[in-house]
């Protein structure tokens, strides 16, 4: 349905912000967007989608729908070792509720703004509340962080606590309840790490499936140690430790940088990383096993609870 006249002044009152990025030639107001992408770079694109009732409560607030429908798109230009540049928003929404709108730009803005990205255009229309974003950045030529990367004896690392989001989730943690509703996309440490890492990917579906894609696309596999999982304190005071770490494997909606690199740069990543303020965790050593698993006391260990895994 064709939005009303006010309506349209809503949305370019709220969402035309003046463009900050040089690279921009033509933004929000147009047909369409124009921007220039430096000689020597590739551009990288990527889309994802928030939907209320799947991927966020329906009256949760808009506010951290604005932060989370851009953090997972940064997320996966973050593990392409991408620079986010520009952004377009479609927003299919119920009714123009300005109350709404403006808390949904001013999270959508405030993540934008710290990572330097413009907001170029977008579509809204009436609809089942859902929120797809494109974002794209841009790499130096070859210098993209592909998940098929990897070499057999290349080392498995992830930043942060996986499980933690899940944890906030799901049991309504309101101390952790910003690991769900605000995760923080690892775009500067991705940027960081392009130059050692191998193999790349975010981590949205849950540590374990996240990992076994990476094994696939590599063609390698992994024998790890559940205990080496990092799992914040309060899930193991919680759950205990194995449930803990159970919900680390399967969460998701962490948006936490799974990665590997090679063994002859494993000291070279730890001075890097050594005064980030998220921490990052040697998971284990890929091997050609082709396959995924997880070892406990020595055993391989079959995760029996199923009952986190991942609602979307
Ligand atoms: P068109 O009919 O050409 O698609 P629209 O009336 O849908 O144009 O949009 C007018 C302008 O406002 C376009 O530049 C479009 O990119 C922008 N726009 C519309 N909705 C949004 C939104 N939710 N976020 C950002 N820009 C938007
Ligand atoms: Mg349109």
């Amino acid at each position: 349905m064709k939005l009303l006249a006010r309506e349209f002044e809503l949305i370019e009152r709220v969402f035309a912000r003046a463009s900050k990025r040089h690279d921009v030639t033509i933004s929000i107001g147009d047909d369409a967007a124009i921007t220039r992408v430096p000689a020597g770079y590739e551009l990288v694109t990527t889309t994802d989608s928030l939907v209320a009732g799947t991927h966020f409560e329906h009256g949760a607030d808009p506010v951290s729908v604005g932060h989370r429908s851009l953090a997972v798109n940064l997320s996966d230009l973050a593990a392409m070792g991408a620079e986010p540049c520009w952004v377009s928003i479609a927003l299919h929404i119920p009714a123009l509720d300005e109350a709404w709108v403006e808390g949904f730009a001013a999270g959508f803005f405030a993540l934008a703004e710290r990572h330097n990205i413009d907001l170029i255009g977008g579509d809204t229309v009436r609809g089942w509340l859902a929120v797809t974003i494109t974002a794209q950045g841009i790499v130096p030529e070859d210098a993209a962080v592909l998940r098929s990367g990897a070499h057999a004896g290349d080392a498995l690392y992830v930043t942060g606590f996986p499980g933690t989001a899940a944890f906030a989730r799901i049991f309504k943690d309101q101390e952790l309840s910003k690991s769900f509703e605000f995760p923080e996309p690892r775009v500067t440490e991705a940027l960081a790490l392009r130059d050692m890492a191998s193999a790349m990917i975010d981590v949205s579906d849950g540590l374990d499936s996240d990992i076994r894609q990476l094994l696939r696309a590599s063609r390698l596999g992994a024998a790890l140690d559940v205990q080496a999982l990092p799992v914040e304190a309060r899930l193991v005071e919680r759950l205990g430790s194995l449930k803990a770490a159970e919900l680390a494997m399967f969460g998701g909606e962490d948006y936490e940088l799974l990665f590997t690199v090679p063994e002859h740069l494993t000291q070279k990543l730890a001075a890097v990383t050594s005064d980030w303020s998220v921490p990052v965790t040697r998971l284990g050593t890929l091997n050609d096993a082709e396959k995924l698993s997880w070892i406990l006391d020595g055993a391989v260990y079959t995760p029996r609870e199923q009952e986190f895994r991942h609602f979307a």
